[in-house]
């Protein structure tokens, strides 16, 4: 899969055509910080719908959040994040370039000067960024930007709890932007400084955690199939305890063959009572769960997905990502899944100077717009250029007025994306 798709292509395509862009371009940019166009905040927004749909209203046992980005400190100082959310940083005493000690591909020489024996020893960086809240600029004020979703689905968590009462299993959702300050952003968008997660706090009864990984297995793939990725290209890996955080009993990574190798697509964590039980013993409030109509009480332990949107919408730019010819001519197009495509119909007249087709056309539109929103007017060019244009942002069907339509069969032409086949269709059919 992928095997010819690089990341360069993307990642221009990206721009070219109002994906995605640098952050802050146009002052020389700002590393790790990406800005979403038009049609890149379309795709973002139906993967994260699609997700919404899936796993918070397509359930009866989801409770959604949105919690603040900025937190108490404490959060960070129960979570262990003060302490312990670091990458181990060397620093090459040649040219000074600061780098990730564990992502190295050759831990004794520089990648950037190529000087050999230039690191000293690693220091641990904590990647929170951190600010100050309120006017005064001390200790006290310090909070940090969420590293992750997940602190703002645990400290709500007895709020929920005593609201709705659910019963075990039941998770707490989450979706947003997260911030890590990471030592080197890479990649395109899929080691950012600012990203966004979609988490799921799952609690559960301790004794069932073994069957209750193994259901979130099962939903993960189905959320790669419903993104449309290649079953083959997902892969699990089985992280080895030594890796593990100490508190986990089981995590996989779910990877996927991105063009620029095999990486992290998400993660699936076993994280036990760790978190509800730092939040007790620092808030002093008692986490227990109470089992309805009885005594039993005891603190939930939890299974977590965590899920980025980034790396989704990467695995599905580059899944899409297709290079073919037609009749002759090279062409690129992206073939999404019509539930993510940014623009799901392109409406054209054959001419833009012949008004009776301009207004028979916009009609069309009108019809579509209403019925399907994400829907494009564009009389640019030739047609040729246009489903050119539109291959390339990925819009699976594309309608042409011409003066068959107006003069004799009332029919317009609507053209295949993948296949570039085009059929005549009344309009009655199209908006059904
Ligand atoms: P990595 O090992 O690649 O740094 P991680 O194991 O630290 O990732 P988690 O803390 O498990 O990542 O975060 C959960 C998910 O959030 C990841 O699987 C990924 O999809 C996403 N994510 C984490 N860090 C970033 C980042 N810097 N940019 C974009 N997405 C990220």
């Amino acid at each position: 899969m992928n095997k010819n798709v690089n990341m360069e292509d993307i990642v221009s395509l990206a721009k070219r055509r109002g994906f995605i862009y640098q952050g802050s371009e146009i002052f020389g940019g700002l590393s790790g910080t990406w800005d979403y166009g038009p049609l890149g905040v379309a795709l973002k927004r139906n993967i994260m719908n699609l997700w919404w749909k899936m796993f918070v209203e397509g359930r009866e046992d989801m409770y959604p959040v949105d919690s603040a980005i900025l937190m108490n400190p404490k959060v960070w100082q129960a979570s262990g994040h003060v302490d312990t959310f670091t990458d181990p940083l060397v620093e090459c005493s040649n040219c000074k370039g600061r780098f990730r000690a564990d992502k190295l591909d050759d831990p004794n020489k520089c990648p950037n000067c190529s000087k050999e024996g230039t690191f000293g020893e690693a220091r641990q960086f904590n990647m929170m960024f951190k600010t100050n809240v309120g006017p005064v600029d001390d200790e006290a004020s310090i909070s940090y930007l969420r590293p992750e979703t997940a602190q703002g689905i645990f400290i709500n968590y007895k709020n929920v709890v005593d609201n709705f009462y659910p019963d075990l299993p039941f998770g707490i959702a989450q979706q947003g932007k997260a911030f890590r300050n990471e030592i080197s952003p890479r990649d395109f968008v899929f080691r950012s400084r600012e990203f966004e997660q979609m988490e799921i706090e799952y609690f559960i009864d301790p004794k069932d955690w073994e069957a209750e990984f193994e259901k979130w297995m099962s939903l993960c793939k189905e959320w790669f199939m419903a993104l449309g990725l290649p079953e083959d290209s997902v892969h699990e890996l089985e992280v080895p305890a030594e890796d593990r955080a100490h508190y986990s009993t089981r995590t996989i990574d779910f990877e996927f063959d991105f063009p620029i190798g095999r990486e992290e697509l998400m993660g699936l964590a076993y994280r036990t009572d760790f978190d509800l039980g730092n939040i007790q013993r620092s808030a002093g409030k008692s986490m227990d769960y109470i089992v309805k109509g009885s005594n039993e009480r005891f603190v939930p332990h939890v299974i977590e997905p965590s899920f980025g949107v980034e790396r989704a919408l990467m695995a599905v730019l580059s899944t899409a990502y297709t290079e073919d010819e037609v009749n002759g001519d090279k062409r690129i197009v992206m073939k999404f899944p019509n539930h993510l495509a940014p623009v799901k119909y392109c409406v054209s007249p054959l001419l833009k100077n012949k008004p009776e087709l301009v207004a028979k056309a916009r009609e069309v539109y009108e019809l579509l717009k209403k019925k399907h929103g994400a829907v494009m007017w564009d009389d640019n060019g030739n047609i040729g250029k246009r489903y050119r244009r539109q291959d390339e942002i990925g819009t699976p069907h594309c309608v042409v007025v011409d003066f068959e339509t107006i003069e004799s069969d009332g029919l317009v032409s609507v053209r295949n994306r993948d296949t570039t086949e085009q059929t005549r269709v009344s309009i009655e059919e199209l908006i059904k």
